[in-house]
C-alpha cells in the first residue's frame, strides 16, 4: 500500500493536496480551496482521473471547488455534514467511520474547535493525516465555532498518534506562528527550528508537512499541559502582533 502526495500554494495562503493510492490509481483531493488550482494540479500529475473530493470542514477555502470539481469529473464527494451550509455533499462522514482511496484506509476522527464538525483524515498505515485547519507548523486553527476545551481535547486525540506521524496542514502559516512561539520560550532547540522555519520561508518553501514529533516538540498549542493553559495561549496569540 501506498499513498502518493501532491501539494501546492493556492488562494493567498492555503494548500491543496492531490492523492492517489497507487494499487488501484484512484485519486483525491483533500479539501477544494481553488477548483481551478486543482484541475492544473490534476492535469501536471498526469494521473488521469479524479475520483473523490475528501472535505475537512465547511469553511469556503475548503469547499469552494466541490461544485465545479464534480461538475467536471463526476467525483464522490464526501465530508462532515455541516459542509452542507455552503456546498454540495454525497456522503456525510462521523467520528470513527472510515473512508477507502482504493486500498488506502482513512480513520475520520472528529476534531471540533475551528468549526464544530471539523474532520481529521488519518491514513494510519501511511503514517500520515490531513488535519485541515486543526493543526499547523507551530500553530492551531483559531476557534471560530467551538470552546478552548473542544480544541485541547482535539489536540489531544492528534497526539495520541504515534509520533512519525506526517501532518500535512491546510494554510501556510508557519512563520507568524514562530515569532508567537518566540515570544512564549527561549529555549535554544525552539530557536533553531524556528529560524529554519524563516530559512525556508525566505527561499519560498513550505513548511507542510510536519511532523508529530516536533510539533509535540515544539508547538505551543500541544505542549500546554491543560485547557485553561492553551486557552490562555490561544487567546494572546489571537491578539498576537508579531
Ligand atoms: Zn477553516
Ligand atoms: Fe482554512
Amino acid at each position: 500500500m501506498t499513498l502518493s502526495v501532491r501539494i501546492f500554494p493556492c488562494r493567498s495562503d492555503n494548500y491543496g493536496f492531490l492523492v492517489r493510492d497507487e494499487a488501484t490509481g484512484q485519486v483525491a483531493t483533500i479539501d477544494t480551496p481553488d477548483a481551478e488550482a486543482i484541475l492544473k494540479d490534476l492535469e501536471a500529475s498526469g494521473w488521469g482521473r479524479l475520483d473523490m473530493i475528501l472535505n475537512t470542514h465547511w469553511h469556503p477555502d475548503h469547499t469552494g471547488g466541490n461544485e465545479r470539481l464534480k461538475a467536471e469529473t463526476g467525483c464522490e464527494i464526501v465530508g462532515p455534514e455541516e459542509v452542507r451550509r455552503v456546498a454540495p455533499l454525497d456522503r456525510v462522514i462521523k467520528d470513527g467511520d472510515t473512508v477507502a482511496l482504493g486500498e488506502t484506509v482513512f480513520e475520520v476522527t472528529e476534531a471540533p474547535g475551528h468549526t464544530l464538525g471539523h474532520v481529521v483524515l488519518h491514513a494510519a498505515g501511511e503514517k500520515l493525516a490531513f488535519v485541515g485547519d486543526v493543526i499547523f507548523p507551530l500553530g492551531c486553527g483559531r476557534l471560530f465555532e467551538g470552546t478552548p476545551e473542544q480544541m485541547f481535547d482535539s489536540l489531544s486525540k492528534i497526539a495520541a498518534w504515534d509520533d512519525d506521524t506526517v501532518l500535512y496542514a491546510a494554510h501556510e502559516y508557519a512563520a507568524s506562528n514562530a515569532r508567537f512561539a518566540l515570544s512564549l520560550s527561549d529555549d535554544t532547540a525552539l530557536k533553531a527550528h524556528c529560524d529554519e522555519i524563516f530559512a525556508k520561508r525566505e527561499r519560498g518553501e513550505k513548511t507542510v508537512p510536519t511532523t508529530l514529533a516536533v510539533e509535540k516538540q515544539f508547538n505551543p498549542f500541544l505542549t500546554a499541559k491543560t485547557a485553561e493553559e492553551f486557552a490562555q495561549r490561544r487567546a494572546a496569540k489571537d491578539s498576537f502582533a508579531g
